[in-house]
């Protein structure tokens, strides 16, 4: 299956991401992962893309969409693929059609004055990437899962965060109508979008997602 999570950052795409790829047996595709990656090993693309991810903007649409047709032409992507944080333009959304169109996509719906305490509070592992909020914590700065050492993203200040959601609003909303056959750019026959309410428990959210996709 080929499958696409959409939603303002914060919404909970990538914990989810981990589980429903596992369970469809996908590889996981998160385009933010494999830039923080790029930065780690200092990359052409990595050095490219840190300037635009430390301001929350979104990195320019024909290197992710280079990077993204490298990873879905590998062996393991026969199989289908969760792509989480790709499209994030109309631009991109019309090009994965191009390389390999997605089957589904599942928009995780969640109210903006909910994502602010979300990402603020949001701590990763340097080590596992496991992903945690601060009020899940004994210790903010010990990983629960693997003892790893925990930090704050770069762009989960607040004011790069205002940007990020605005970048949403501005760049990546408009696929809600791109995939649900509303758009003017786009015109599909069966709407490839399903909404599902992200506001609740990430057990509940897993279950309600994989319900959908039944
Ligand atoms: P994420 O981990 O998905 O929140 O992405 C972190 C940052 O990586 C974003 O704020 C963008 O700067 C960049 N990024 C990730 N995916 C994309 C994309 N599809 N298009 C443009 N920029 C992206």
């Amino acid at each position: 299956m080929k499958l696409i999570f959409l939603g303002p950052p914060g919404a909970g795409k990538g914990t989810q991401a981990s589980g429903v790829s596992a369970h469809l047996g996908v590889p996981h595709i998160s385009t933010g992962d494999m830039f923080r990656s790029a930065i780690k090993n200092q990359t052409p693309t990595g050095l490219e893309a840190k300037r635009y991810m430390d301001a929350g903007e979104l990195v320019p649409d024909s290197v992710v969409i280079d990077m993204v047709r490298e990873r879905l032409a590998m062996d393991d992507c026969k199989s289908g693929y969760l792509l989480d944080g790709f499209p994030r333009t109309v631009e991109q959304a019309e090009a994965l059609d191009q390389i390999s169109a997605p089957d589904a996509v599942i928009e995780i719906d969640v109210p903006d004055e909910r994502l602010l305490s979300r990402l603020t509070g949001r701590r990763v592992c340097g080590k596992c990437q496991g992903t945690f909020h601060i009020s899940q914590l004994a210790d903010e700065h010990a990983c629960p899962i693997c003892g790893g050492e925990l930090y704050q993203r770069n762009d989960d200040q607040p004011e790069t965060i205002a940007t990020r959601l605005k970048a949403y609003h501005d760049q990546t909303e408009p696929l809600i109508d791109y995939y649900s056959g509303e758009g003017k750019l786009h015109v599909v026959e069966v709407s490839r979008l399903k909404t599902v309410n992200g506001d609740s428990k990430p057990e509940e959210v897993f279950k309600t997602i994989l319900a959908t996709l039944e």
